[in-house]
């Protein structure tokens, strides 16, 4: 997951935006690094398009903050996430793709070349565009979380887990996500509360079963999150048993930690102005491609997936963008 969300430009003491003479014209631009944005920088760079990627606030996307990938094709005994954006980032340089740090702060996709702000400093002119800027976590939307942000809130296990070892914390979901962080997490601290607002889990068997088996690993079913308490930092959270029936009830639990793992929201809102997007915010493409509504404009990855959002499809569907662009680009030489 590449981090991009709609960030205003504006000089915030003045009402005129500066104007930026930083100004670079490319062929392709690549937006967002994880293996959707990589896979389309291999293709691209292999079809002679010299492309020009902006990482995004979050190197490497997603899997950079995920533990052991087991599921990717080709790797038998697995591969760690950020080993394998590191070797996607290699792969991609090698072929001449130019990897840059910088964050996508506003687009113009009114016509082309389109215009793509770098940071809100510099300005990148490119002839075809391709999105694949990733989704990022969901809050519950407490106003504890960001009281308590840097303080014991996190979304991140494997960027975190690290400050919890021997202690207690809480993970919320019931996804694969969720399943993935708690066992995570059980390696590491004392006990792991899993906070699950249903009486099952949405992970896949697998993770169910390892959750399942894991003895430090308490499972709170029908549980909501309420609030958090602590003296400047989490000590523990105030949560709801059986919400709205007869037999509701709180239920306090000490927690030093309290992750988040209940989903992403795609980072598409600088596009929203030209893409057609769906009520969630994920990028509409025709099926079958990667193209969006603006003729030139390619999205994949996370930020136009919601249903399967794996790191091999994103990468396919990286490998679509790339030849969609080569081929419109050929057809639209100037
Ligand atoms: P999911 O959408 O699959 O699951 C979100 C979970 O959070 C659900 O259990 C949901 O509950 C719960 N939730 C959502 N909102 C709230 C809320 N407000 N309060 C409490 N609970 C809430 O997201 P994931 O991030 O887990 O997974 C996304 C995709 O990525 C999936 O396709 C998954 O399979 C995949 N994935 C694969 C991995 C792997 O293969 N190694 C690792 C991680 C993810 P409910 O079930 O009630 O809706």
């Amino acid at each position: 997951m590449a981090l991009f969300g709609k960030m205003d430009n504006l000089d915030k003491g003045s009402n005129q935006e500066k104007e930026i003479t930083d100004i670079e014209k490319v062929k392709v631009l690549i937006i967002g690094s994880g293996p959707a944005g990589y896979t389309a920088a291999i293709y691209a760079a292999r079809a002679n398009l010299s492309p020009v990627m902006y990482e995004g606030l979050q190197p490497g996307g997603q899997l950079t903050t995920t533990t052991e990938v087991e599921n990717f094709p080709g790797y038998p005994t697995g591969i760690t996430g950020p080993e394998m954006m590191e070797d996607l980032k290699k792969q991609a340089e090698r072929f001449g793709t130019s990897v840059r740090w910088g964050l996508a702060t506003k687009a113009d996709l009114s016509q082309r070349p389109f215009k793509i702000t770098i940071d809100d400093k510099k300005i990148i002119e490119a002839e075809a565009v391709i999105i694949a800027t990733g989704a990022t976590a969901k809050y519950l939307g407490l106003e504890d979380e960001a009281k308590y942000a840097g303080g014991g809130v996190s979304a991140c296990a494997t960027c975190d887990g690290f400050f919890y070892r021997g202690k207690d914390v809480a993970v919320v979901g019931g996804g694969d996500t969720a399943a993935e962080e708690a066992l995570y997490l059980s390696a590491l601290c004392n006990k792991v509360y899993l906070i699950v607002r249903r009486n099952e889990l949405r992970a896949s068997k697998v993770m169910q079963e390892r959750v399942f088996k894991t003895k430090n690993v308490e499972i709170l079913w029908e549980h909501q999150t309420q609030g958090l308490f602590g003296d400047g930092v989490v000590e523990g959270a105030v949560l709801v048993k059986k919400k709205g029936t007869p037999e509701e009830e709180e239920v306090k639990i000490k927690i030093d930690g309290f992750f988040l793992a209940i989903g992403h929201k795609p980072n598409s809102d600088i596009f929203s102005n030209y893409l057609e997007l769906d009520n969630v915010g994920y990028i509409k493409t025709v099926p079958g491609s990667a193209k969006t509504n603006v003729p030139g404009v390619f999205a994949c990855g996370d930020v136009q997936d919601p249903i399967y959002r794996q790191a091999v499809t994103a990468a396919g569907s990286g490998c679509m963008a790339a030849i969609d662009a080569e081929r419109w680009l050929a057809e639209h030489a100037e």
